[in-house]
């Protein structure tokens, strides 16, 4: 498979995923929808985090480019969480696709829909692009927050413990500052959207 960019996928980030799951108790079902008014798809989740079994169900139809065959997709995608040093948790989703026979598994912030199914970036060999971008593009910050988001995954695997002798131990404070990042580039991407949409609003009068 040819390596993509990962930035004009399909993607779904798990922290806007839940950004308001607690509203609703845990549960909620959505819509997410790629490019305008969903031209380029859109799929139905339906999330769950309050029981145990925690998960993402994705539900919606495919056409074949080649056949115009029609097919049909529901599953799940697991969710599990890990403790956060500074209290609360946080969300992964675990990645279900296999390649060459192997089960990938990995956790990952992020899913991809390359081909049929949603998956993470090294099961698509995805590549980012954002260091090719003018950090003055309005999407910069959401591309930065997803390569963030890569490293922290990153370092939480290699980090044993989050806690030595009752202190962060050093991954854990970057993986910490690392996430402080996350948010800010996420509420600027948030604040660049907005203003889009006005702008738009306002052309349309
Ligand atoms: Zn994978």
């Amino acid at each position: 498979m040819s390596k993509s960019e990962a930035d004009w996928c399909k993607k779904i980030e798990i922290w806007w995923l839940l950004r308001d799951i607690k509203k609703y108790g845990g549960y909620k079902h959505t819509t997410v929808s790629w490019g305008e008014n969903g031209s380029r798809g859109s799929v139905s989740v339906q999330v769950s985090i309050w029981d145990d079994e925690k998960y993402a169900r994705f539900i919606y139809t495919q056409t074949d480019n080649a056949t115009g065959e029609k097919k049909d997709f529901d599953y799940k995608v697991p969710i599990v969480e890990s403790p956060c040093h500074f209290g609360g948790t946080r969300h992964w989703f675990i990645c279900t696709l296999s390649k060459n026979g192997q089960y990938c598994g990995r956790r990952v912030g992020v899913l991809y829909k390359d081909g049929d199914w949603f998956g993470c970036r090294h099961c698509y060999e995805l590549t980012y692009s954002s260091r090719k971008v003018n950090k003055k593009y309005h999407l910069y910050p959401l591309l930065h927050t997803i390569e963030l988001y890569d490293e922290i995954e990153k370092l939480s695997q290699k980090a044993k413990r989050q806690t030595y002798r009752g202190e962060p131990t050093k991954k854990q404070k970057k993986i910490e500052r690392m996430y402080g990042e996350v948010f800010t580039n996420y509420k600027m991407f948030k604040i660049a959207e907005n203003k889009l949409n006005t702008q738009t609003k306002g052309r349309n009068k």
